[in-house]
């Protein structure tokens, strides 16, 4: 058994150092600090920093916990990609008030590369969101801990959204107990217990959704809310910034609908989002109503689509994604 309040604690320092280094590279976002991957999503210096940066630090919290994350360093081995490598290597070692080789940062970020398997691992999504961010718009440092295929707990890094005067938010949840949020930049300021919505019919839900289609079918949703008899425009955003909007009752439905048959959701873009909805009191499924399931690799084979409410409509909307989808 761990001690579950060191992994907090180790799980918070690692995103709220990984965040800082995130917002500093939004704040002067230049083209020629994005990379186009295979896949062509759009990849940043902060994006291989940030995982440097929380594989480094969790590394020093227990050298032996695995990291599942997004990223791996080949595309920074390149020859051609040293000026990239250095920026990436600057970022790193301010963060960690450290100097460590291009080397040591290279082996950080491939500690990220491990396989999702096991009884203990962690699970990250450096930057959550890389198009929002882009955008100058919402994003996440999002990790998660699995055990034994349980998500048990997650912590969401929001530098962007909206907290008490200004912005910057950091979401917490460890399974069985409430949800809290606290000032992502503040390490002193004190913690508060986060809430879902309390809601009778889904007719009064305000619904999120990604900013883009071709993460979310859009059209189902707006069927959906029609079907559910809601007038507001979707708030959308990016990120599992959608997940603290359900978790913090900004809104009470997050909707994902698939937009192939054949995509499969990845576990770092749920692992965190989904336990801390769960601990502030709210449902997370997939479309079909079955639970997200952990237990195979790096994505969620047997789950299509995300539904996540504050838990007393869940079943409501259920059936309004079931009579949408016929
Ligand atoms: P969001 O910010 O909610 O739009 O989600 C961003 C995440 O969408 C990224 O981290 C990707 O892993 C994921 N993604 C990429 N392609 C798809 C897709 N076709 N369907 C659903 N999610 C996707
Ligand atoms: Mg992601």
């Amino acid at each position: 058994m761990s001690d579950r309040s060191a992994d907090l604690r180790a799980a918070i320092d690692a995103v709220r150092e990984a965040s800082r280094a995130c917002h500093a590279v939004q704040q002067r976002l230049v083209r020629p600090e994005t990379l186009e991957k295979k896949d062509k999503s759009p990849v940043t210096v902060a994006d291989f920093a940030s995982q440097g940066i929380v594989c480094a630090k969790l590394a020093d919290y227990q050298a032996d916990d695995a990291l599942v994350g997004e990223e791996s360093a080949d595309a920074l081995r390149e020859p051609d990609q040293a000026a990239l490598l250095g920026v990436v290597a600057e970022s790193v070692c301010a963060a960690l008030r450290t100097e460590a080789s291009h080397e040591q940062v290279l082996t950080w970020i491939d500690r990220g590369s491990a396989h999702a398997q096991g009884d203990r691992y962690w699970t990250l999504d450096p930057i959550d969101g890389t198009k929002g961010f882009l955008r100058g718009a919402q994003y996440a440092v999002a990790l998660g801990l699995i055990e034994r295929g349980e998500v048990v707990l997650g912590v969401l890094g929001c530098p962007n959204l909206p907290l008490d005067a200004g912005r910057g938010a950091l979401f917490s949840g460890v399974r069985g107990e409430p949800a809290h949020v606290r000032s992502l930049w503040d390490a002193d300021a004190s913690a508060r217990e986060v809430r879902v919505g309390d809601i009778g019919r889904a007719s009064d839900a305000r619904l999120c959704e990604s900013v883009e289609s071709a993460h979310s079918d859009q059209d189902q949703s707006s069927r959906i809310a029609g079907l559910l008899g809601i007038q507001g425009e979707p708030f959308r955003i990016d990120s599992q910034c959608k997940y603290a909007a359900v978790a913090r009752n900004d809104a009470s439905i997050y909707l994902r609908m698939p937009t192939r048959p054949d995509y499969r959701e990845k576990i770092w873009d749920h692992a965190a989002g989904s336990v801390i909805v769960e601990c502030a009191g709210g449902r997370v499924s997939d479309a079909e109503g079955r639970d997200l399931d952990f237990r195979h690799g790096r994505s969620l084979e047997e789950n299509r689509g995300i539904v996540a409410t504050c838990g007393s409509i869940h079943q409501e909307v259920l059936d309004a994604v079931r009579a949408a989808r016929r």
